[in-house]
């Protein structure tokens, strides 16, 4: 049996003779196959319709239809067009034959037939039929894996369409992290602003600009809030973000595109005005900006009053690079504030000399404590009442090498700015208390000795330090001046910054008996309803009121509301720079209780000091002793 042979394969046999289906059916039944027979074609035709037979063996010559005929017929149905028919027939005709396969037979059968052919014949139709099976089987697997493979192509396809749309996503969301992250590293959080980094590099093309075409005209503005730190401090930080922001957007409305506003950081901005068709338009720019600046901004429902300096270097001083051009402004900026504020100014060679003494100023500062360059001077505080000797206030005094005596209102402020005033504090409170401990150690037979005290400047930023309690009591161990004989002058600046808790501060300093004055009183802003809560001694009153009284009413009265406000809040007055005695007599008719100035003494060094106590210790009454340098003044109440 060939590969393709199935038992039970169904045979229809169609015969009008019935031997020979008799025949045929006994033969083919004995092979195994299951045979079916029709006695002509109408019958033959239901038969296969009904069930389709793997095989027909079709007798052509019948009564009624004819092989051909079924045969025909069975090709043109759907259902039946596929069975194989092997054709019967006693003709023997070539012409019969081709009819046979032209009409849809696989195979020709001549009768008489021989058993054997028939078998060989049905057997190779069967077999012929199972290969086609086979293979369109096969076809069909090979195609469905086709189909399936196809399938699977498409989903892989899919996924990696998938991917690489989420690849160009992500190279879409990476380059724009990278902008955005270009963009932070140029420009400002709070404000959105350039930044530093991208200000330089548009001042340096500009610069670039200028050198190639010398008509190219630029200038920058360099812009300072001038009551920013009081606002921030005042009203908080979030009020001080808002108006940030707000000036932001005021410096850059109705500014050309052309043009660059920078913050700097803090409440520094700077506007760079490129390709300017003259230098004037930056000093236009200068003015409408110190008109919009001084209208109040709406923060929130609070409106806000502010003001700013303006620095402008302009591009004829012929700039090499962004840093000079930015320093220049800075400097002019300065000199705005120094001349008051609200105001701008054009930078000139001048105001770069007077910074270069400056910074000469502070180098040598720097140096000063280390070359023991500093002294101090005494100046007598006396008691009005019965004109004896109640203190000295200590005045530092710088002698410069090469330059000389360098006055403390030029440098105090300087050292103020720089930080530099802590360690000279530091320094001039050491120095006070130990003189003073010293003098009442070696005049101790002196009687008001005992209660002398030494009054030392405190500045600002030295008072705010954490420390400075400490540093104090460290002070006064180290010494064993009594803390009652320390008097700290502290300004009212001092008061109303709210930097730290002064209150607590000044409280500390009470609790350990060391006494308070407010210096240059009447000049500052404190609130006097606060005053009353401060453990204060003292109201020095300013010098400017003391030198006018005499002459100007309103100055007298000034004097007179300081002193009897002194005393409502339980403090003493001290006059300062008395210089006549028709000022201490007026004073001493007013009730202030001390007094200081030319008068008495001018500032003197420790050794004329010392002199003069010598003298109080032997009974000796002074005439006018003059101190080696500075006084000019009369020391009176020995
Ligand atoms: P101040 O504390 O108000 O000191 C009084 C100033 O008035 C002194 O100037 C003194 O020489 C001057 N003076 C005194 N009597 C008269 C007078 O009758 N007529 C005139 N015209 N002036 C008089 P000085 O020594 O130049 O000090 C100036 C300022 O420098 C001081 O003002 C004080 O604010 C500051 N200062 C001085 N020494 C120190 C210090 O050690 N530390 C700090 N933080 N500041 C100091
Ligand atoms: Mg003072
Ligand atoms: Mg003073």
């Amino acid at each position: 049996m060939s590969l393709y042979t199935q038992k039970n394969q169904n045979i229809l046999i169609v015969d009008d003779i019935a031997d020979n289906l008799r025949v045929l059916s006994n033969t083919l039944s004995e092979q195994g196959y299951k045979i079916r027979c029709a006695k002509n074609g109408s019958m033959a035709l239901k038969a296969a319709s009904k069930v389709i037979p793997d095989l027909i063996l079709l007798d052509i010559k019948m009564p009624g239809m004819n092989g051909y005929e079924v045969c025909q017929q069975l090709k043109q149905a759907p259902k039946t067009k596929d069975i194989p028919v092997i054709f019967l027939s006693a003709l023997d005709d070539i012409l019969d034959k081709l009819k046979a396969f032209e009409v849809g037979g696989l195979d020709y059968i001549t009768k008489p037939f021989q058993v054997e052919e028939v078998l060989i014949r049905v057997k190779n139709q069967l077999d012929l039929q199972a290969a086609k099976a086979e293979i369109r089987n096969l076809n069909q697997q090979l195609e469905q894996k086709v189909e399936e493979r196809t399938h699977q192509l498409n989903i892989s396809n899919q996924k990696l369409a998938k991917a690489n749309q989420q690849l160009k996503q992500e190279i879409i969301e990476r380059q724009k992290a990278e902008q955005q992250m270009i963009h932070d590293a140029l420009h400002d959080g709070l404000t959105g602003l350039p930044n530093r980094t991208l200000l330089m590099d548009r001042i340096d093309q500009a610069i670039q600009h200028a050198k190639r075409n010398p008509s190219h005209l630029f200038a920058l503005l360099f812009i300072d809030l001038d009551r920013f730190k009081i606002i921030n401090d005042s009203l908080g930080h979030s009020v001080g973000d808002k108006l940030l922001i707000a000036i932001a957007k005021l410096l850059s409305k109705d500014l050309r595109s052309l043009d660059t506003v920078a913050r700097l950081g803090g409440d520094e901005f700077v506007i760079l005005l490129d390709n300017l068709d003259s230098l004037q338009d930056a000093t236009q720019v200068g003015d409408r900006l110190q008109e919009k600046l001084q209208m109040p901004l709406d923060l929130a429902g609070q409106n806000i009053f502010t003001s700013a300096s303006i620095g402008i270097a302009l591009s004829s001083s012929g700039y090499e690079n962004s840093s000079e051009v930015l320093r220049d402004a800075d400097i002019a900026m300065y000199r705005a504030k120094e001349k008051g504020k609200a105001r701008y100014e054009i930078f000139d060679q001048d105001m770069y000399t007077q910074t270069l003494k400056a910074i000469e100023l502070e180098h040598n500062l720097r140096l000063a404590l280390e070359n023991q360059e500093f002294s101090l001077y005494y100046q007598p505080i006396i008691s009005l009442e019965n004109n004896s000797l109640a203190g000295f206030e200590a005045l530092i005094r710088w002698q410069h090498p090469p330059h000389g005596f360098i006055s403390p209102v030029d440098f105090i402020p300087l050292a103020e700015d720089t930080g530099l005033i802590v360690a000279i504090g530091d320094w001039v409170l050491a120095q006070a208390c130990q003189q003073l401990a010293t003098w009442q150690q070696q005049y101790a037979t002196i009687p008001e000795m005992a209660s002398l005290k030494i009054s030392v400047n405190v500045a600002c930023t030295q008072f705010q330090k954490p420390d400075f309690i400490a540093k104090l009591e460290q002070i006064l161990r180290q010494t064993n001046l009594h803390p009652s004989c320390l008097r700290l002058e502290i300004t009212e600046r001092v008061l109303v910054d709210s930097k730290i808790n002064t209150q607590q501060t000044l409280s500390e300093i009470r609790k350990r008996q060391i006494k308070l004055s407010i210096d240059d009183f009447g000049i500052g802003y404190s609130s006097l309803s606060y005053l009353r809560r401060l453990p204060i001694d003292n109201l020095k009153i300013d010098r400017s009121f003391i030198k006018n009284m005499n002459s100007d009413i309103e100055s007298l009265e000034i004097v007179k509301t300081i002193i009897t406000l002194a005393h409502n809040l339980g403090m003493d007055a001290i006059a300062e720079g008395v210089e006549t005695a028709a000022q201490a007599k007026k004073l001493k008719t007013l009730g202030c209780e001390y007094a200081q100035g030319y008068l008495f003494a001018k500032p003197l060094s420790a050794k004329a000091i010392k002199l003069i106590l010598e003298n109080k210790q032997s009974g000796v009454t002074l005439a006018k002793p003059q101190d080696d340098r500075e006084n000019k003044g009369d020391i009176v109440g020995s």
